[in-house]
């Protein structure tokens, strides 16, 4: 990889493992790189290799109580909630373009960091910070309530405020793309924010910040607080001045966030939670394609997707030969350093998550589910599992019905449309689904009966930032992306006056 501003990492032999300056390593709070008050460090660790990276200051609740303070009075008495749309756009524009002008560092630091594919976050991830913050940006200045049309002697119309303090807290698969979902709308809405990155990944997070204070983004407008989720994470969602959260991780998470705002000052919150995401896949469907499909679906990200088509459903007709297709296909997967263009799958974000994958495929053998293929770790330094495919699989059992997040395909098979449809919708999650098929009465029929927030018709991970995301049943609530996603970050204001005669004045 051509990484400007990049040590070579001495421990290793590869042309490709390089890795980039840690340059920013404690909280951000009012616009200043600080200690966290406890001293306390945590280590982060380059999944590839299982070394630490380095150590980041950790945020715990005291740290939390003086980033609301900052961020209260940025937005009591500071400037960007009463700013012109006009003029925030234009600082987020500039850090749309600080972010672009250091493309290839915070790929590489999303790489090292959650073992993500280096050519991956460069084309698509990064860039798409960029893209949030410009939609948004062009959104900023186009904020506005409306005017009642009443019967009465009564000038009635809204005002669209921002929410005040939000606190944004997100999960480790997508550093980038979470800090930007969150980020940019609550910035076109004027509020202020903290931003808790998942403790695995926290290093993108902070050059962030770097990038917005040379933006111009005034001091305490956006404060990034590193840290565990039981401290941190619990700090923020149950702080009495914090107005809002929005949270993306699992949905057991999600439950605590939700159950600590009841418990405090009843802040509205919205959840991107967990799938365990279907795709049906036709007897008309081109197999070679599907097959391409289903494995991108599953293995992409290594399967660390909230929307990844864990669970694959194939009509009767072609079941046996993409059964085979697959398979052999899958064996041909390139896993390996995420720095090397030929690899087409890194490591898994962290050991937790490593050992987890790990235990689901032993749970799916003892569920007596027929593995056809990997299911065993890759290599034997750093946390690489092996494309997984499990067949002979029933609803009932864990592994189609837990998200496991990994490289692991659960397959099974399907006779008629109906029946499909029912296996699609038997989960408790709704994120994401996917139907396979050139037959439009196929496709509209499945697309309007499966429960989930998102159809992809014979494609996947087809998002757009203008489209609206967000999950059905217990995949949460509430949409980002979208113009739909600037809601979460606005509160409407009714104003009433007399248009004459008043009879109160
Ligand atoms: P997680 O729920 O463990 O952690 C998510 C975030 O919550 C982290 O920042 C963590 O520190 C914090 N956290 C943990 N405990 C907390 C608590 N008690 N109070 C407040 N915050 C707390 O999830 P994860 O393992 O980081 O991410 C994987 C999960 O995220 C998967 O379930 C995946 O499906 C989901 N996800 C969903 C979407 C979506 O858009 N729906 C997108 C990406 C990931």
């Amino acid at each position: 990889a051509n990484l400007s501003n990049c040590n070579d990492d001495s421990n290793n032999n590869g042309s490709f493992l390089k890795i980039p300056k840690i340059k920013f390593t404690k909280l951000f709070i009012n616009g200043e790189f600080v200690d966290s008050v406890s001293g306390k460090r945590f280590e982060t660790v380059d999944p590839r290799t299982e070394e630490v990276i380095t150590e980041i200051a950790e945020a715990t609740k005291e740290d939390i109580d003086i980033a609301v303070k900052a961020a209260r009075q940025a937005f009591d008495s500071g400037p960007w909630p009463r700013m012109p749309g006009a003029e925030r756009a234009k600082i987020m524009l500039k850090w749309a373009e600080l972010i672009e002008e250091n493309i290839e560092e915070i790929a590489a630091l999303d790489t090292i960091d959650g073992g993500k594919l280096y050519s991956w976050c460069k084309a698509v991830d990064v860039p798409e910070a960029s893209n949030l913050l410009r939609y948004y940006a062009g959104a900023a200045d186009k904020i506005h309530g409306e005017v009642f049309k009443t019967s009465r002697n009564l000038h009635l119309y809204s005002l669209m405020e921002p929410v005040g303090v939000v606190g944004h807290i997100i999960p480790w698969n997508f550093p980038t793309v979470m800090f930007f979902t969150k980020a940019s709308p609550a910035l076109a809405a004027g509020c202020t924010m903290l931003l808790k990155p998942a403790e695995d990944t926290p290093l993108s997070a902070l050059f962030y910040a770097h990038l917005a204070k040379l933006a111009g983004i005034p001091d305490g407008v956006l404060n990034v607080v590193p840290g565990f989720g039981s401290t941190a994470g619990a700090a923020i969602a149950s702080h009495m001045d914090v107005d809002a959260v929005s949270f993306t991780g699992s949905t057991e998470t999600g439950r605590k966030v939700m159950m600590a705002a009841t418990m405090s000052n009843l802040k509205p919150v919205s959840l991107e939670l967990g799938g365990k995401s279907p795709v049906l896949i036709f007897d008309d469907a081109d197999i070679d394609k599907a097959v391409d499909l289903a494995l991108f679906g599953i293995l992409h990200n290594k399967g660390e997707i909230c929307v990844a088509f864990s669970r694959v459903y194939v009509q009767e007709g072609i079941y046996d030969e993409f059964e085979k297709k697959v398979v052999e296909k899958a064996k041909t997967w390139v896993v390996g350093d995420p720095f090397d263009p030929k690899v087409q799958q890194g490591p898994q974000t962290s050991k937790a998550q490593f050992e987890k994958i790990l235990s689901y495929i032993e749970l799916g053998k003892k569920e007596g589910a027929t593995l056809l293929t990997g299911g065993k770790r890759f290599g034997n330094k750093g946390y690489y599992i092996e494309p997984t495919i499990f067949s002979n699989v029933k609803e009932d059992m864990l592994i189609s019905q837990d998200e496991i997040f990994g490289p692991v395909m659960v397959l099974s098979k399907f006779k008629s449309i109906e029946e499909g449809i029912e296996k699609a919708n038997s989960s408790k999650y709704g994120l994401a689904s996917g139907i396979v098929t050139k037959n439009m009465d196929i496709a509209n029929t499945v697309s309007r009966s499966i429960r989930a927030g998102i159809v992809w018709i014979n494609c996947f991970f087809a998002f757009d930032v203008d489209c609206p995301f967000g999950g059905y049943k217990m995949s949460g609530f509430g949409r980002d992306y979208g113009l739909e996603a600037l809601h979460k970050y606005l509160q409407v204001k009714s104003v009433a006056t007399p248009i004459y005669n008043s009879p109160w004045l």
